[in-house]
């Protein structure tokens, strides 16, 4: 009899451990997205049943009033998750993130797009779905990390821009009257934002207002003259240099140029494009 009970005993605990191994299983076989979809949704529904008046305990009502939101709350998730994705080239381009492009020179294919292109997070960016290619974005980071251990919190405002963008963008300066637009803003087709490694940069001094003058001569933008070049980065269009750019000095913009080219550029005083005009 004893033993009977003891075999029975067993065969439970066996049971039990493997329901315990499938359900991990297929836990684990769930995607993080749809977990956080799940957490998420249930949160809320602790929410809908916490904000219920006088209720201490969670009745079957509440329960089952939450259960009946969770199609709404899942599709409204659903519909707020359109997860963006940074372009993505159609066809094989060369890699043109050398290229010498100014006011003179534009890329060869208009619709160029590396192929590269990450999401910047919010960490470096103060705008959303905005893009860089790998490279860029990698040394960014450090360089941003730098700049805030020493005290300063920089972040990116524009970053890649393809054709169609930067028609967009000329368009609405010209439109409001700045008939000096090509001044600041590329022509379609010659910008080194389309290159995904050109950026915009600005300061928690100017609540990261985007290319902006007002980010002339602060601490931020100092830090970045000073600072910029150990990262592979380079101010495309310096003070004093517009005969040679052909833009308006933009202590805002920044282009990945890489470490060692940088450190020349720097040394030699060099625009980029002197530089890559060799
Ligand atoms: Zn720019």
């Amino acid at each position: 009899m004893k033993n009977k009970i003891l075999y029975i005993w067993a065969i439970t605990i066996v049971i039990i451990l493997s329901s315990i191994i499938i359900l991990q299983g297929k836990i684990s076989n769930n995607t993080e997205k749809s977990i956080s979809d799940k957490i998420i949704a249930f949160e809320k529904i602790d929410k809908i049943i916490e904000s219920k008046d006088n209720i201490t305990n969670k009745t079957t009502d509440d329960v089952a009033i939450a259960e009946k939101e969770i199609p709404i709350i899942n599709k409204n998730i659903k519909e707020k998750q359109t997860i963006f994705v940074c372009p993505v080239p159609k066809k094989e381009y060369e890699d043109m993130w050398l290229l010498n492009i100014g006011q003179d020179t534009g890329l060869s294919d208009t619709t160029y797009i590396p192929k590269d292109l990450e999401k910047i997070s919010s960490t470096y960016s103060a705008r959303t779905n905005i893009c860089l290619t790998t490279s860029a974005l990698e040394n960014l980071k450090i360089m941003l990390n730098a700049a805030k251990k020493d005290g300063y919190t920089i972040k990116v405002t524009s970053a890649f821009r393809t054709f169609e963008y930067q028609t967009g963008l000329l368009k609405i300066a010209k439109d409001n009257g700045n008939l000096d637009a090509n001044l600041s803003i590329s022509k379609p087709g010659y910008s080194e934002h389309q290159l995904g490694t050109a950026v915009d940069l600005s300061g928690l001094s100017i609540n990261f207002s985007g290319a902006d003058n007002a980010f002339n001569g602060t601490k931020e933008a100092e830090w970045l003259e000073e600072h910029a070049s150990d990262y592979g980065f380079i101010e495309s269009y310096p003070k004093d240099k517009s005969d040679i750019t052909g833009y308006i000095y933009e202590p805002w913009h920044y282009r990945y140029i890489g470490r060692e080219n940088a450190k020349l550029i720097k040394e030699k005083e060099q625009t980029i494009s002197e530089f890559l005009t060799k």
